[in-house]
């Protein structure tokens, strides 16, 4: 994909034309992202685990970063936003850089989120999450129980990109 490296654009600078086309968008994924982050923040001292409580509590915070990185990726896909709109929002802390950068290889199209990958992630002993399993792979090998896996870091249903 061709990126005009010309421009000096920083996180901080001033939000690029066309930028207020997209902010009521951009703006509702923040609030959602704000009250995910207030919802799963707990004080770090609590070290008792309430009962009941899923150890899935980043989901939403991964869900809506996904959501609004995909946003801005399928806005830049489909030219509806300029190379400058383009990068400035992908400084912004609100989207995934190093997930658009992932969508643009092959293969990773739809991965979910960058920890799925990471090895030593995922809280698996490393390796990549079994989301990135394709179905049929996992049916292959008579795993079919597998095949409703929910991943556990960030709830993904499988995200390879023949799924
Ligand atoms: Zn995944
Ligand atoms: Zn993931």
């Amino acid at each position: 994909m061709p990126r005009s490296s010309k421009s000096k654009i920083k996180k901080t600078s001033p939000p690029p034309p066309g930028y207020d086309k997209i902010a009521p968008t951009i703006f509702k994924y923040k609030q959602k992202l704000k009250s995910a982050t207030t919802n799963t923040s707990t004080t770090p001292n609590t070290t008792s685990t309430a009962p009941g409580t899923k150890p899935t509590s980043l989901w939403p915070i991964y869900k809506i970063t996904h959501d609004v990185t995909r946003y801005v990726h399928d806005l830049y896909a489909r030219s509806k936003i300029s190379d400058e709109l383009y990068t400035w929002l992908t400084l912004q802390d609100y989207v995934d850089a190093s997930l658009i950068s992932k969508w643009n290889k092959r293969g990773y199209e739809k991965l979910c989120c960058t920890q799925c990958i990471n090895a030593g992630g995922a809280g698996r002993g490393g390796g990549t999450c079994i989301c990135r399993v394709p179905k049929v792979e996992l049916l292959k090998r008579g795993q079919d129980d597998k095949v409703d896996v929910e991943c556990v870091t960030c709830g993904c249903r499988g995200c390879a990109s023949s799924d």
